[in-house]
């Protein structure tokens, strides 16, 4: 599922489409999952940004559109066989392809989120000066089982399994850690920071199934430098032990526990 690095590069990718520009067409498939498009039709975007792993398109008049690329949700510059929603404007067309259908997109007054609780209740994004360390080590002093936390959202914004693996195998905290100290919590922030800014950079993962790629349907490259995503069998690149996994809150769960020991 794509998180924060691959939300933000699709954000970027579409922007030149998007943004200043007027929405010319709109199609989309007729059901649940598309609310609303039509008001945005003819309206100008003026501002597209990204919530977590929410992309929120803003028009000169109150309304929001909200874009959420569910499992395999991405943009392209040609049609396929699973193009869910297809926008024109002036810059040219982009299409919106989604295999297993989990993606929405859903037209709402601007700022009203009370049908969509993550968004509701987000934290801050972790590469801006809202995401401070002094709260962040307040909030981990008393934190239920570390990775099921992170993945709510509520702490911090945008990371899901794969950046949770991987903040955690670099801050050597057990994903059901509870109640971390000062100094784990410490840590924990500058991993967070320091992941998902890295994996920004490198427009995030594309993983085995390929599902998420770049505009022109390439690979991205942070998956190379996994450290524990994916990883189970190899060696951990701190003490060789090798990478395990198991299931907790139903998600695939990647940690070294000669590093990561439960606590
Ligand atoms: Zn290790």
């Amino acid at each position: 599922m794509p998180e924060l690095p691959e939300v933000e590069t699709t954000r970027r990718l579409i922007e030149p489409f998007l943004l200043g520009q007027v929405i010319d067409t709109i199609e989309h498939e007729n059901n649940h999952r598309y609310q609303g498009l039509s008001n945005v039709l003819g309206r100008k975007v003026v501002a597209l940004d990204r919530r977590g792993k929410y992309i929120i398109a803003r028009f000169e008049e109150p309304i929001e559109l909200i874009i959420h690329l569910g499992m395999t949700g991405g943009f392209r510059l040609e049609p396929g066989k699973h193009t869910r929603v297809t926008v024109t404007t002036s810059k040219g067309t982009v299409y919106f392809q989604d295999s297993r259908k989990f993606g929405k997109w859903l037209v709402v007054p601007q700022g009203e989120y009370v049908t969509m609780p993550t968004l509701h209740e987000m934290g801050p994004e972790p590469l801006s000066d809202a995401f401070e360390l002094e709260a962040f080590v307040q909030d981990m002093a008393q934190a239920p089982k570390i990775k099921p936390y992170l993945l709510s959202q509520k702490p911090v914004a945008g990371l899901g399994n794969i950046y949770v693996d991987e903040a955690l195998w670099h801050s050597q905290i057990h994903p059901e850690a509870t109640r971390l100290n000062p100094e784990q919590a410490t840590r924990l922030y500058h991993a967070i920071r320091d992941v998902i800014a890295r994996a920004v950079e490198a427009g995030g993962s594309t993983l085995s199934d390929q599902s998420y790629g770049l505009l022109d349907g390439n690979p991205a490259y942070f998956q190379f430098e996994h450290m524990a995503y994916a990883r189970e069998g190899e060696p951990c690149q701190r003490c060789q032990q090798p990478i395990a996994k198991y299931w907790l809150a139903q998600r695939g769960t990647h940690h070294c526990p000669n590093c990561q020991p439960m606590p």
